[in-house]
């Protein structure tokens, strides 16, 4: 997700109190460390570059590369409020550092994803999750509970590494949760307070929740993410209602909204990479390009390979910005 304007607004009212507030405390563990500790030198070393980084905020030189005097990535500073140079200017060596990083991430993410082609009793889930680079901000997930099945589709703000992380800490927050079987607007204001106690203050994910029985009937609630759409006896529609995103307020509640799906009938979600895909004339895919893929009739895999492929004729050679999930659920 783009949160462009967001991290813009943080970061002129906190986000550099906060880092000099951190740079502040890593020195007082230094300090604290240095009187205990033998390692000595390396100690010193680290000082001197936490005192480094506290006189570059009195210079005003704090988040300036120092190479190409360009400007160090936000988000970097958050992982790591010591860093000098901004992406581009890394040395060999240090990239490559990063790509293990990234690629490890990576790793782990894949590993945090439910199985594809799930069947629960009548339902048939299948899902498409591509990362628009190494590692995604996107979250999708199957939990099976007796014989019910929750399922969740989220996008997280920001991008990378950062974006990731809190994929995975929403990842471990629910399979604490789901397994509690309290009732969804719950779940989901809990979800909400344990996102706001445990992340940074400029990030938050938007999220759809939902659990489905072997009746067809569904229950769903949406923290600010996009629509999911319904389709019922051949009809497309998108049902509407929706909260604030997670970890943005701490006391937010949630609605819970039912539907009941017949034979035939499938719930489709997706993240804004699906619909914010842009072509070469500049133009977006919008709702009315999703619509269009799922007005053919498809079974759930054939329909997920049909969207991909409608979202891949329309973009054309244009390049892709953002992560793109969809997840369908068709009831049979
Ligand atoms: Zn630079």
């Amino acid at each position: 997700m783009e949160s462009a304007q967001m991290t813009t607004a943080t970061a002129a009212i906190g986000v550099d109190s906060m880092l000099r507030d951190q740079l502040l405390d890593r020195r007082q563990r230094l300090e604290s460390a240095r009187t205990h500790d033998h390692a000595q030198d390396d100690l010193s070393r680290l000082l001197g570059e936490v005192d480094a980084a506290l006189s570059r905020f009195e210079s005003g030189g704090f988040g300036v590369c120092v190479d190409c005097r360009g400007t160090v990535e936000t988000e970097r500073l958050l992982n790591d409020p010591m860093a000098m140079v901004c992406l581009s200017c890394l040395t060999e060596a240090q990239r490559a550092s990063l790509e293990d990083d990234l690629q490890l991430a990576a790793d782990i993410q894949r590993g945090l994803l439910p199985r594809s082609g799930i069947a629960c009793d009548k339902w048939h889930v299948d899902f498409a999750y591509h990362p628009a680079s190494i590692v995604s901000g996107d979250y999708v997930d199957i939990i099976e509970r007796g014989d019910e099945f929750y399922f969740i589709l989220g996008d997280v703000s920001g991008k990378g590494m950062a974006a990731s992380l809190l994929m995975s800490n929403l990842h471990a927050v629910f399979h604490s949760l789901v397994p509690t079987g309290m009732p969804l607007d719950d779940l989901m204001a809990r979800a909400n307070h344990l996102l706001c106690e445990s992340s940074l203050a400029n990030q938050y994910a938007t999220l759809v929740l939902g659990k489905a029985n072997r009746v067809g009937e569904v229950e769903i609630t949406n923290a600010g993410h996009l629509a999911p759409v319904l389709i019922k006896n051949g009809m497309i529609g998108e049902l509407n209602h929706s909260g604030l995103p997670l970890g943005m307020f701490c006391s937010t509640e949630f609605e819970v909204n039912k539907v009941n799906l017949d034979a035939g009938d499938s719930l489709v979600l997706f993240t804004d990479g699906v619909t914010e895909t842009v072509n070469a004339d500049g133009s977006e895919y919008g709702s009315c390009g999703l619509f269009d893929a799922l007005g053919s009739d498809h079974e759930t895999t054939g329909r997920i390979r049909h969207c991909l492929s409608h979202i891949d004729g329309f973009r054309g050679t244009a390049p892709r910005h953002d992560d793109l999930t969809i997840l369908s659920l068709a009831y049979n």
